[in-house]
């Protein structure tokens, strides 16, 4: 039904743009009724069409464009039940009007509640029930005792599927969620990876300054002491950019022993003081590593990966000159966006 509900979605995207997945779930179950209704009707041996039977038609299938002009996102998710009580309504009413005529459509009930616990939360099949309840006599024919024994059954079914549904919508849905929270981190230092941070920089603002900082000589520390401690220093950076940015701020593993820091609205010279404070800081942590950076203002209105080639550029510059250092970036700039793309792919 997710899938249908995204095809439907993608070939008519204004049509269904007040529609939530629930509502035009909903509507789905609906014209799907509708059509189960039309096309066997004539095999339940209805031959000619009586004016009630008609106008019963008609309005079940007049529920759909008026559904459709409803404004679903600013109700309750759960509004959308609405919808499966209209073809329950529907079949009910063909059952009274025509003779029984709604009773090989019981299993349509079965439809509505696996509908509910898809699109709804749990527990949403209990105000399903009801209606369901009120509904099944009448359009099964009446209420004799093996009716009230099937709707005893029904109801147990009823409430298992669209429950057990739920159940593993929602676990789907957590799994889903770790998984790309997962994707978007860097396992050994907990900060976001390349991927996290193409996120974070969509909303990079004007003032915000981005800090490339790369630890120096750090193939040194692999070399001397192994692999093992070449990753523990990185975990004691990343923890101490973690502990010492100020919320708003944002640190991310950039790739191998770089990283990108985001100073929101912190400008030139608060960079400066924030960069001196971690270069005391990491000297604390480890006298040994001494790391270097470039930094750069974002320009609103600019790509932000002007800012952060910027930043790459100046990076190098501290490199140059010495190491242990900040350099500020010259001012940034559009045309230095290729060239310090292709330095920062290499990274
Ligand atoms: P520079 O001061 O110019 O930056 O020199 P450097 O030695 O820090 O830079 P270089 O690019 O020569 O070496 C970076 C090293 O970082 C090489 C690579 O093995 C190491 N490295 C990258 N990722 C990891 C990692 O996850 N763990 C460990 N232990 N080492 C890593
Ligand atoms: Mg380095
Ligand atoms: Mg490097």
């Amino acid at each position: 039904m997710l899938a249908v509900i995204r095809a439907v979605r993608q070939r008519a995207p204004r049509l269904t743009s007040r529609c939530t997945d629930a509502a035009l779930g909903g509507l789905i179950l609906l014209v799907v009724t509708d059509l189960i209704v039309a096309l066997t009707l004539r095999l339940q041996g209805l031959t000619t069409w009586r004016p009630e039977l008609l106008a019963l038609g008609l309005a079940t299938w007049s529920v759909v464009p008026l559904a459709l002009l409803l404004p679903w996102r600013r109700w309750d998710p759960r509004m959308a039940l609405v919808l499966p009580v209209v073809a329950m309504a529907g079949l009910t009413a063909l059952s009274v009007l025509g003779d029984g005529l709604g009773a090989a459509y019981v299993g349509v009930y079965v439809l509505s509640f696996v509908f509910t616990g898809l699109l709804l939360p749990a527990r949403s099949s209990l105000w399903l029930l009801a209606p369901g309840v009120v509904t099944y006599g009448p359009l099964v024919g009446g209420w004799e005792n093996q009716v009230v024994v099937r709707l005893g059954i029904a109801i147990v079914v009823w409430l298992l599927v669209a429950e057990l549904l739920a159940h593993l919508v929602a676990r789907q849905r957590t799994t889903v969620e770790v998984l790309e929270a997962a994707t978007r981190r860097d396992a050994l230092t907990r900060l976001d990876n390349r991927r996290g941070l193409e996120a974070r920089l969509r909303f990079l603002e004007a003032g915000d300054v981005i800090v490339m900082a790369d630890l120096d000589h750090f193939k040194l520390v692999n070399d001397t002491h192994g692999h093992a401690a070449g990753d523990a220093v990185l975990a004691d950076f990343a923890a101490l950019l973690t502990s010492s940015l100020r919320a708003g701020d944002y640190a991310a593993r950039f790739g191998g022993e770089e990283f990108l820091l985001v100073l929101a609205g912190t400008e030139v010279a608060g960079a400066g003081d924030v960069l001196a404070r971690l270069h005391a800081a990491w000297a604390r942590v480890r006298p040994a590593t001494t790391f270097s950076a470039g930094y750069a203002v974002h320009q609103g209105g600019t790509d932000p990966a002007v800012a952060v080639a910027a930043a790459d550029q100046a990076l190098y510059v501290a490199k140059r000159a010495g190491r242990d250092r900040d350099q500020l970036a010259a001012q940034p700039h559009e045309a230095d966006l290729p060239s310090a793309r292709a330095a920062a792919q290499q990274a």
